[in-house]
């Protein structure tokens, strides 16, 4: 059964409840909630939340889509950075006992134990909150991103949007573009478009060193335009030792090294790095690797 009946009926739960705790919008905390009911109702469908979910929403706002989701879970967790909102959401929901309200920034504040992410994030913290994610053990995620942000996930090789968080999320997840939303489901309207994505872990792990690896995605992706063999050159001779011999080796011209970093695939930095790490040495390529990132 749905949840909101109509847009009407949220946008105005949206506008009184702004009008009761007497605050505008702030642009700053990426403010733009949701008033389209079928999004949020779309949302949960999505979801497939039971009782035996624990959820986690980042940025519950006014709580149109806590609202939904509170009374069908196990437990409900909602991050909230507004101490005006989480107020809010704290005394709307003090008879829930199965609620809790975690007031703080979510980059910062350490996640709990979670099944699910049901979120509808402030924009200007999708980078670290999606990184975030992916070091955590959840079933599934649905999250609305900005439209050019979500495309990063599905960005292919070679194109222009590929990037280091597309490797990284499909080496960890599964994602699906579920729609692209109007910026006139939002109250304030944003002047970009909004996408809901849903992103699922992957169980198999296909790196034995998850932490090499993205630094070493973390080095390449930073000059991902030049040749893969002279950011190598130039990081791997300052790093270590000219005349050491491996250097040398892993230097030498191989089949992805000629490459431009931004046309390998997920595979092929997988092997990549697997076959430097190789011809190095594992103690001297990790030191080379976490020294390049600290
Ligand atoms: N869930 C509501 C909805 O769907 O209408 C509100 C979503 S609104 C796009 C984003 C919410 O995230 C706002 O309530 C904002 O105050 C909150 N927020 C902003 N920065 C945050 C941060 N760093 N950590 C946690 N919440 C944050």
């Amino acid at each position: 059964m749905d949840c909101w009946k109509s847009s009407s009926e949220l946008k105005s739960y949206v506008i009184n409840s702004l009008n009761h705790l007497n605050i505008k919008p702030s642009q700053q905390k990426g403010q733009n909630f949701l008033v389209n009911s079928n999004i949020i109702n779309f949302q949960v469908a999505q979801s497939n939340i039971s009782s035996k979910d624990t959820i986690l929403e980042i940025g519950g706002g006014l709580g149109s889509l806590t609202h939904c989701i509170v009374n069908k879970v196990k437990k409900m967790y909602v991050i909230e950075a507004d101490r005006i909102l989480a107020k809010f959401l704290e005394d709307t929901y003090n008879s829930v006992s199965n609620f809790e309200v975690i007031t703080g920034d979510a980059v910062k504040i350490d996640f709990p134990t979670f099944t699910k992410c049901i979120s509808n994030l402030p924009y200007q913290i999708s980078s670290p909150i999606t990184f975030k994610l992916l070091r955590h053990k959840f079933d599934l995620a649905i999250l609305m991103y900005q439209k050019e942000f979500a495309q990063r996930f599905f960005a292919k090789p070679g194109s222009r949007d590929y990037s280091r968080l597309s490797v990284m999320i499909n080496l960890k997840a599964k994602c699906k573009y579920l729609k692209t939303i109007k910026p006139s489901s939002f109250l304030p309207a944003p002047k970009i478009q909004s996408s809901l994505v849903t992103i699922q872990r992957k169980n198999e792990k296909l790196v034995e060193d998850e932490t090499g690896f993205s630094q070493f995605v973390t080095l390449l992706f930073s000059h991902k335009k030049k040749i893969v063999r002279s950011v190598l050159s130039n990081t791997l001779k300052r790093k270590a030792k000219q005349s050491n011999i491996k250097i040398k080796i892993a230097l030498e011209p191989d089949k992805y090294n000629e490459r431009r970093i931004f046309t390998l695939s997920l595979e092929e930095l997988i092997y990549l790095y697997n076959n430097l790490k190789m011809k190095i040495g594992e103690d001297l390529w990790s030191d080379i690797i976490s020294q390049n990132t600290n």
